[in-house]
This record gives C-alpha cells, sequence and structure tokens, in this order.
C-alpha cells in the first residue's frame, strides 16, 4: 500500500536494503533522510537511526534504492502512435520509408488526440522510473497535458520547414508560449528539428532566438545515411521521395560536401550543452568539432536499431571525452519508453564499450545534469531533492553483479516505487 503523507517539514528515515547513491558505492542496509522534499542524510541505516534525526521511520523492504531515470528524449505527444499505426511490429523499411509513414500517419489524427496521447506518455515514464525528461513539443495545445506532472526537465519546442516565411511565422507563434512554464518542475527550451527539415538561414534564427531569451537548446542530427547524402550532395532517396511527397520538391538543398556535424557548425558557435540527438552519422573529423563546443550527444540505441540506420560511434565519443545521455526517442520508433530497457540495449548494441556502471551514470548522474538539474536530481546526496525510486528484485543481486544485474533485460517490471520531491507518485504491488 502507498505510504501515508507525511506532514511537510516531518523527517522521515527510509531504509533499503541496498542504497545505490551514484555519488559513492552501494550500501548494504541504506538509508535517507528526508525533510522538506530534500535528502538531509545519505549513509548506513543504523547510523542515520542511531542519530534520531527522523520522527518516522519507513521500511522499503527488500528492495534496491537508487536515483530516478534521466530519459533524454522523448516525443511524449506520439504515445498512442502504435494505435494509430496500426503497426506494434517493428517497422520494416528504410529510414525514408519510416519517415513517409510517419508523416502519413499524423496528417490523419484529430489535433484534439495528442494532450491524451501525451498524459499517457507522462504517466508510462512515471511507472519506469522516471524523473527527469527532455520531451519534443510539436503540437502546442498538447501542452495542456504537463500541467501537474511531477517530472522535471525540460520542454523542447520544436520548429521545423524549409519555407523560410511559414518558419519565422512557427517562431512567431512560440514566442508567447515560452513566457509561462508547463510544469512546475518543467522549463521551455527549442529544438530546430533537424538539418534535412531545415534551412541554415531558419536554424541561424532559432538559434538568435534561443541565445536571446536563455534557452535550451536540443535538434536531431546525423541520424541516417540518408541525411548525411542529402546534405553532402543534395540527392539520395530524401530528395527523391520525402521532399516532393511533403511539398518541398522546389526546396531541395544544394550539395555542400558538408558532414550533418558540420552543416551545423557552420562557423557559428553552437551553445554549450545543446544537446545533440542520435549522433550515429559522426566521423572522426566531426568529432573535435563537437568537442570544441562543449556540446552533449544523446544516444537513442534502440530507436537508430529499429530504424536501421546504424549504430553510433560511442568509442570515440568516450575517448574525446564528448559528453553523453541516453533517450528512448519516440514509441513511432522505439518498443518502449523504458530507459531500462534503453540501458539493455545499450549494453548489447554498443559492445561493451559502456560499462554497466557507465550506463547507469549515463540514465542517471549525467543524464538529469544535462536537463539542466545538477545539484537537485541524479545522484542521492545530501542536500540534493528526494527523488529516488526503488526495484524489487526476485532475488537479490550478488553485490559484485549489482550493476550487471540493473543493466540487463526485465528491470521495468521490477519497479515498485518512485518518489519526486519527497513525495511517493509511484507505488505498485
Ligand atoms: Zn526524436
Amino acid at each position: 500500500m502507498p505510504q501515508p503523507a507525511a506532514e511537510a517539514g516531518t523527517p522521515i528515515l527510509y531504509r533499503a536494503r541496498c542504497l545505490v547513491p551514484m555519488a559513492g558505492p552501494p550500501l548494504d542496509d541504506g538509508g535517507l533522510l528526508v525533510a522538506d522534499g530534500t535528502l538531509a542524510a545519505v549513509g548506513p541505516f543504523a547510523q542515520l537511526a542511531a542519530a534520531g534525526r527522523h520522527q518516522h521511520s519507513v521500511d522499503l523492504g527488500e528492495v534496491v534504492v537508487l536515483p530516478p531515470l534521466a530519459n533524454a528524449h522523448t516525443h511524449l505527444e506520439l504515445t498512442h502512435y502504435p494505435r494509430w499505426s496500426a503497426i506494434d511490429a517493428p517497422f520494416w523499411g528504410d529510414f525514408t520509408d519510416w519517415l513517409l509513414h510517419l508523416v502519413g500517419v499524423l496528417r490523419d489524427i484529430p489535433p484534439q488526440d495528442f494532450a491524451p496521447s501525451l498524459a499517457d506518455g507522462l504517466q508510462t515514464l512515471l511507472r519506469f522510473g522516471t524523473g527527469a525528461v527532455g520531451d519534443v513539443l510539436s503540437r502546442l495545445p498538447a501542452r495542456s497535458a504537463y500541467r501537474g506532472t511531477p517530472l522535471a526537465g525540460r520542454v523542447f519546442l520544436e520548429a521545423l520547414g524549409v519555407f523560410d516565411d511559414l518558419f519565422q511565422r512557427r517562431l512567431n507563434q512560440l514566442r508567447p508560449v515560452l513566457t509561462r512554464r508547463p510544469a512546475a518542475g518543467l522549463d521551455y527550451g527549442l529544438t530546430p528539428h533537424a538539418p534535412y527539415t531545415l534551412t541554415q538561414k531558419s536554424l541561424g534564427r532559432c538559434l538568435e532566438l534561443a541565445r536571446r531569451h536563455h534557452l535550451p537548446l536540443a535538434m536531431h542530427l546525423a541520424e541516417s545515411p540518408a541525411e548525411v547524402q542529402l546534405l553532402d550532395s543534395g540527392d539520395g532517396p530524401l530528395a527523391e521521395r520525402f521532399y516532393p511527397a511533403v511539398g518541398w520538391r522546389e526546396k531541395v538543398p544544394a550539395a555542400t560536401g558538408l558532414s550533418p556535424v558540420a552543416w551545423l557548425v557552420n562557423g557559428r558557435a553552437l551553445p554549450p550543452g545543446m544537446l545533440l540527438v542520435h549522433g550515429v552519422q559522426v566521423g572522426p573529423e566531426d568529432i573535435p568539432l563537437l568537442t570544441g563546443h562543449g556540446v552533449t550527444v544523446v544516444l537513442c540505441p534502440r530507436s537508430n536499431e529499429q530504424l536501421g540506420v546504424g549504430t553510433a560511434p560511442v568509442a570515440d565519443y568516450l575517448a574525446a571525452g564528448v559528453p553523453l545521455a541516453l533517450g528512448t526517442d519516440s514509441l513511432a520508433s522505439s518498443g518502449s519508453l523504458s530507459l531500462w530497457d534503453e540501458m539493455a540495449a545499450a549494453r548489447r548494441l554498443y559492445g561493451g564499450c559502456l560499462t554497466p556502471p557507465q550506463l547507469l551514470h549515463l540514465a542517471t548522474r549525467d543524464g538529469a545534469r544535462v536537463l539542466g538539474l545538477e545539484g537537485r536530481m541524479g545522484t542521492l546526496q545530501a542536500g540534493w531533492g528526494a527523488h529516488f525510486q526503488a526495484l524489487r528484485p526476485d532475488s537479490q543481486p550478488a553485490p559484485g553483479e549489482l550493476f550487471e544485474y540493473l543493466c540487463s533485460p526485465k528491470r521495468p517490471e521490477e519497479i515498485q516505487a518512485l518518489y519526486l520531491d519527497g513525495r511517493e507518485v509511484l507505488h505498485s504491488g
């Protein structure tokens, strides 16, 4: 049963069979002292109990407690996509086929259907032990669904299009939306969609708007070979099939000879902390451009696998010190919104480049940091927010196998509780 809500300010001491703070080694029989939505102390339970600073104590039982996950890239308004498209099985076709299918499906969805889809996405994230999100919003009226969510992070308002006057009109639409945050824990940012749906001029305007309003930025980049071909030589499947299908036939870009990363940078200073999503089609010559600008690459391995676009050069990123985070992307290209599933897939797809402890750090501390939550969420330490989740495994993993266990499949089924700002927002079982 859910625990009764404590009076605000009443210090509660939580006990966990295993505590994984992500700011130090795991603890057997760990304790979290929570007061006013903040972690007042973290350490061995016996020690915190002896200090006597609590008024109540709650034994969470035979659980593993760790920070909530930070899903750095989603499109929650597309949570009902499998239902809309009537495709539950993995999509078969190339990236351009998928894009055309997506556009066709979304064209027939009534505008009012996106808010309930987004609301379901927010609930689904909580069920998967998620505390922070980097969500992309395209359908502005659907933003009402964010109100009241306990999730923290960012909502990136999307702009795309190759007609510069229409793009400017879209930016004008976004301006008034930016004045009121979508929920108490969420801030707005901007996301120019991708190099294959923008002109250099429109991208520049978007970056300028973000600079003027101090808005965080995200962008899909270097996702598919088709994107590379379009920018490099102005032809290929996007030019031949996607552009004509969406009424952009006369706007196929001229060959630039540039890689997606070089196309984005193009003599500009990118804002540090900008999230570049996917980063699959990135060569050794692109890496210094990324490190030079202090951007973060958000990996979405399951989406990349499903769309058959390749595998991100994770070993190169790690060697160069490019900051990384993890995202599930949307249910239009991924099997679930669970970052637990994404970690298990990353282990499989990146061939051991990322060890289980590294993956856990990406999914908690690093993800929260790149979503602007440093010092508040992502590790369990005194002074940070009281954000944590509890997993109840069938049998306790051996101490030396804990991270291995956490990065293997089936973890989403074991999530028992999620606390955000000291409040229990999910309790199952
Ligand atoms: Zn995406």
